[in-house]
């Protein structure tokens, strides 16, 4: 009798075992389930969770500016026309300042969902990250005192110009104006500020983000945009890599929001008062996503 009821305990202690071996097993399988769903992309999570996490610039007057905690501009409006595309209300939008150079790592670490700041498609860019649009075209330029001769790129041998690591304008003085003494901070109002003391001779970027600069109060009269743009920087929507289908979504979203008139508001709302025309959607343009 004691043997059976040994036995018994013993077959017990050991259907127990198998059981929790089982139950060790579902584990396994829900972790992976975790996993494939931290990997896959942001339709999935904006649907899930309602929430999205933008990346912006803070400094850059009608494009992404900061004041307070609040977020304004082009750039703004672009973010939460995709973040309703998505299912996302705006209280469900976190804005995340970035700067140029940090636009990248940003997104392949998991800090953003998206980047939508003044962000430029490249073949280098792309091979770190995934782009949507794009949703504006704008060209390298030149800021200067307003009583400033220099007229174009070309007359920057000798002179002080100022612009942002780890941007296309920035590399562009490297590699084609390398008689130009470039000077970089990490974002373009520390470039304006320095123009404003005259420790610079000129700030480079794009025309639309200079021409946001010109346009503050503070600086009525100051600086002109020389107005010749030396290159064509199409703005696009940063997203991980490997997010093929969160791309083709935002690409969409871009469709549909052309069709019923939500992107040209969205420029009007920001830009508007700027004198400059809404941009038109070139749907042949976007991103093939792959
Ligand atoms: N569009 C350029 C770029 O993506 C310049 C503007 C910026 O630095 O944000 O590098």
């Amino acid at each position: 009798m004691l043997r059976i009821t040994r036995l018994a305990a013993t077959f017990g202690a050991m259907t127990m075992a198998l059981g929790m071996a089982a139950c060790g097993g579902d584990d396994k399988g829900s972790d992976s389930g975790s996993t494939s769903t931290a990997k896959s992309g942001i339709v999935e999570k904006a649907a899930s969770s309602k929430k999205l996490t933008i990346g912006v610039k803070a400094d850059q007057p009608g494009l992404g500016l900061q004041t307070g905690s609040t977020y304004t501009g082009y750039d703004i409006e672009i973010g939460k026309l995709i973040a309703k595309g998505l299912g996302v209300d705006e209280s469900g939008i976190t804005w995340k300042t970035t700067v140029s150079a940090n636009r990248e790592p940003y997104i392949q670490q998991g800090q953003v969902d998206i980047v939508v700041a003044t962000y430029s498609i490249t073949d280098d860019r792309k091979k770190k990250v995934n782009f949507g649009g794009p949703y504006y075209i704008a060209g390298q330029d030149l800021l200067v005192p307003a009583a400033s001769t220099i007229t174009g790129p070309d007359q920057l041998a000798g002179k002080k110009v100022c612009s942002v690591s780890g941007s296309t304008p920035a590399k562009k003085i490297q590699t084609d104006y390398k008689t130009a003494q470039l000077q970089q901070f990490d974002s373009y109002s520390k470039c304006v500020t320095a123009l404003a003391g005259g420790q610079v001779d000129a700030v480079t970027t794009d025309d639309i983000i200079l021409a946001g600069y010109a346009s503050q109060d503070q600086y009525a009269g100051k600086f002109k945009v020389v107005g010749k743009p030396f290159s064509t920087e199409l703005y696009g929507i940063g997203i991980k890599k490997e997010d093929t289908a969160g791309c083709n979504k935002i690409n969409d979203i871009l469709k549909a929001a052309a069709a019923d008139g939500s992107y040209k508001k969205a420029w009007d709302d920001a830009l508007g008062k700027s004198g400059k025309a809404a941009p038109e959607l070139d749907a042949s343009k976007l991103t093939n996503c792959s």
